[in-house]
């Protein structure tokens, strides 16, 4: 019963301690767990009412509990009906709880999940050859989350500089974006520039410089002899849905071809579909030399992201050099495979790209004076407001009223992705509801 930190206060049970009942959970356990079946009848205020009190507020969700989702639709606990238009930033491009998804899950659960890469199983080669294929890439590295796949690839970036480059030791130096999104990390929130993301959180690793977002010249001026990388979503989507100017991105190809700078393009989200191509980037006719993928390689099932490389980059690496315990672990495989494999077998990537531009299209037809701009590209769309229209967090509110969850980000955008097997019927319902939504504020 007694806690190793008991002494000094500060264990992790202590207000516990303070308000007087038992501080060691342990002791609880029995009965904890042989209450869990009433935990699923519990009502959406008192979970909502746990998750206040014991859970960290790194979140401001709506107060909508969802219970069960298929396809783009999603059902609460009072059996509430919802269009998914986040499609959980993306990660569920095929739709919740896709059955063909479920059963390979189910069925390599049921054979092998996780061997650790201390040895070999008989799914990865499988999910690098089906990746390989699709994009071309000559080399693989498996991980888990998105950040974890961003991290993975400044590491690989900054020892190939040192070894192919030859670019003096710790001097390695990435340029990235301003408004940049590329996860949670310390690492990676070193290089934000979102000072909520940032503030409190130093100190942060060096070797990064910041260029504005679309900005050629900018770029141009900051690259200099020690720089390796340049790293970059090809659409800003935390930041709003921001495409850069077309053409943009064939410059910084040339300029990164010219100068051996490597270019890493961060398709985590954008990539898989979500733009109406597999990968963005072919919107411009150019290709990275590293792309990470994450968020749809799982299928919404179960956190898979991956590095693509040329063979120079992730070639540097040796073994002990990097790894992860479940990265590249049977499962996941399975999972992702399917997850591509249904991406392409059910044309997700063509609905994208058509339903996307017809959203598109009569989301700019909506006479709003709220509206300050549309912009979009596939299924990946976002409604700017005035900033005299009083924010978009009531818009949020009126849709979810209406039967649409949706998110807003940076105050006065409303962003739309629902997941890419959304039908033409369902997206006509959806315009009328953002509609009277946008024409009633
Ligand atoms: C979501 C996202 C990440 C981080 O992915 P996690 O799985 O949340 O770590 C990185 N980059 C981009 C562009 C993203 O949208």
């Amino acid at each position: 019963m007694t806690s190793r930190f008991a002494l000094v206060g500060y264990s992790r049970t202590s207000q516990a301690r303070m308000a007087g009942t038992p501080r060691h959970l342990g002791s609880n356990h029995p009965a904890i767990f042989s209450s869990s079946p009433e935990a699923s009848m519990k009502s959406a205020p008192d979970l909502i009412a746990s998750e206040l009190r014991l859970g960290a507020h790194n979140y401001e969700p709506l107060d909508v509990v969802l219970t069960r989702g298929r396809g783009v639709w999603v059902w609460d606990t009072e059996d509430n009906k919802y269009l998914d238009c986040l499609a959980a930033y993306s990660a569920v491009n095929q739709g919740h709880c896709h059955p063909r998804i479920m059963d390979a899950m189910v069925n390599q659960a049921s054979r092998l999940t996780l061997t650790s890469r201390a040895f070999r199983n008989d799914q990865l080669a499988l999910l690098y050859e089906d990746l390989a294929q699709l994009t071309g890439s000559h080399k693989i590295l498996p991980m888990n989350s998105g950040a974890e796949a961003v991290e993975s690839a400044i590491k690989a970036v900054r020892k190939w500089g040192y070894e192919v480059r030859g670019v003096p030791e710790n001097r390695a130096e990435i340029i990235v974006a301003s408004n940049n999104f590329h996860g949670r990390t310390i690492g990676i929130v070193g290089f934000s520039t979102d000072p909520t993301a940032r503030k409190g959180f130093g100190p942060f690793a060096p070797g990064f410089n910041v260029v504005p977002f679309g900005d050629f010249d900018a770029l141009q001026q900051a690259v200099n002899p020690n720089t390796v990388a340049f790293l970059v979503e090809p659409i800003q989507g935390e930041a709003g849905v921001i495409i850069p100017p077309q053409g943009y991105f064939r410059q910084v190809r040339d300029l990164c071809t010219s100068l051996g700078v490597t270019l890493i393009l961060d398709e985590i989200q954008t990539g898989l579909g979500r733009t109406g191509k597999l990968l963005a980037e072919e919107h411009e006719g150019i290709e990275a030399d590293v792309t990470l993928i994450g968020k749809a390689l799982s299928g919404g099932f179960y956190p898979v992201s991956a590095v693509l490389s040329n063979l120079e980059v992730l070639g540097v690496l040796k073994p002990g050099e990097h790894g992860s315990t479940f990265g590249g672990n049977p499962l996941a495989a399975a999972i992702a495979r399917e997850a591509l494999k249904v991406l392409v077998e059910e044309n997700l990537i063509d609905n994208s790209a058509r339903l996307g531009s017809y959203f598109l299209e009569q989301l700019c037809g909506i006479d709003s004076p709220a509206i300050k701009e549309v912009r979009g590209r596939g299924l990946m769309l976002a409604i700017e407001l005035h900033p005299e229209a009083g924010g978009a967090r009531p818009l949020i509110d009126s849709l979810k009223d209406r039967g649409v969850l949706a998110k807003d980000t940076h105050e006065d955008t409303i962003r739309i992705a629902p997941p890419l097997v959304i039908t033409k019927d369902e997206v006509d319902w959806a315009l009328e509801q953002f509609a009277t939504v946008l024409t009633t504020v």
